[in-house]
């Protein structure tokens, strides 16, 4: 529930719109996983909410644990699906990554997600919930570490979710809850051209990372299929006229593949392409998986293209592989479990972890 759908709950249920908000903020501003722990409502009134309502909509199943600190996090649903999410540490900060749908429709050829095909989309509360359980997860392993950054990079094409995505950031944003930034939230997409005409209008305005992966039409058609529907030219029309906040700048992500896309004339049309745009390009080394047959570029050959892009006066940036060894690097969230180190689980005791910095 949005805090408006909070209030209006209470009214429904004969209760005064402010117990709506009340509620509410136990849930996002203190972290209350019951009822019971709402000490200034009357014994009554949390059996009568008990009996109406429930808090959480996630059980965790399990936490795999990377060399480099990753940690992925397996989630399940209450009608039994594995959703992942991922908390990446960045020096003395982490950058949670969530899903947005139970697999994905949208089938690019190097994802291992697109291998799922899509289940279902995650309701704002299953979206919202992997927040919550990531902080007390990463409370447990690391205390002191807070959870800065926020994207929606895991499973799932967000705007094909597009409302539950929109009601999620409302709800993680909202200065009576959880209070993550805006600035420091960022929504990642495969391009879908109508419904980033769309997000530009929300009140609400995350970061926008949009997935070029391809020098042209002919590789964005082959290595991501939704190009045939939205090309090239339609989707950077609808990033020009993107609003963009004061000092933001759009992410460009470039997925690396060896022969494919990685060439200097590559980096060249790349670096037309985006001339005059107000971003940064993210150069991502393919991760490989079992389901796709790409390769990974050498080190020379990735420091080559972005050096050619640098020189073009593109400003880039390589994403280190974080995770991959317990396949939680981009594009290799397929629900696998590989036998590394699984943390058995525990109930976290005393107060939920403060909010983020900001
Ligand atoms: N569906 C959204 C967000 C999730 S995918 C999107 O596509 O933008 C997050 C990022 O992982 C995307 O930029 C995608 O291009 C990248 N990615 C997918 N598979 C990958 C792989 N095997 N190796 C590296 N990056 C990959
Ligand atoms: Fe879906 Fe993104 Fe994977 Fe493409 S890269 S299949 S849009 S999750």
């Amino acid at each position: 529930m949005t805090l408006e759908d909070a209030e209006a709950f209470a009214v429904a249920n004969g209760w005064p719109r402010f117990r709506g908000e009340q509620v509410w903020r136990w849930v996002h501003d203190k972290g209350a996983r019951s009822f019971d722990e709402m000490t200034n409502l009357s014994p009554r009134t949390r059996e009568e909410l008990a009996a109406k309502a429930t808090i959480g909509c996630l059980t965790l199943a399990e936490v795999q644990v990377s060399s480099d600190g990753t940690r992925k996090m397996r989630l399940l649903t209450r009608d039994g699906y594995s959703i992942e999410s991922v908390l990446i540490p960045v020096e003395h900060k982490v950058t949670q990554c969530i899903s947005s749908q139970v697999g994905c429709a949208v089938d690019c050829q190097f994802c291992a997600t697109a291998k799922l095909g899509l289940k279902r989309n995650l309701d704002a509360g299953e979206i919202v919930d992997q927040v919550y359980i990531g902080r007390r997860v990463l409370a447990e392993a690391s205390p002191d570490a807070r959870i800065s950054n926020l994207v929606y990079m895991g499973m799932g094409e967000p705007l094909h979710n597009y409302d539950n995505v929109v009601r999620s950031l409302r709800i993680l944003t909202n200065d009576k809850g959880a209070k993550l930034a805006q600035r420091r939230i960022t929504v990642s997409t495969s391009g879908l051209v109508p419904k980033l005409e769309k997000l530009g209008k929300e009140t609400v305005r995350p970061n926008l990372a949009v997935s070029l992966n391809a020098p042209n039409d002919a590789v964005r058609d082959m290595v991501m299929p939704i190009n045939r529907k939205w090309n090239i030219g339609k989707l950077l029309a609808a990033l020009k006229a993107y609003p963009l906040e004061q000092r933001r700048r759009i992410t460009f992500e470039y997925v690396l593949l060896a022969g494919v896309n990685d060439s200097l004339a590559d980096a060249a049309q790349v670096a037309k392409l985006l001339r005059g745009f107000k971003c940064k390009v993210n150069i991502i080394p393919y991760n490989p998986h079992p389901e796709a047959e790409y390769q990974r570029p050498s080190p020379a050959a990735v420091e080559a293209f972005q050096n050619e892009c640098k020189r073009l006066g593109l400003s880039t940036y390589l994403r280190i592989p974080r995770g991959d060894d317990i396949d939680a690097a981009c594009g290799q969230l397929a629900n696998r479990s590989n036998g590394s180190p699984v943390i058995p689980l525990r109930v976290r005791k005393g107060p939920p972890p403060p909010p983020p910095v900001e």
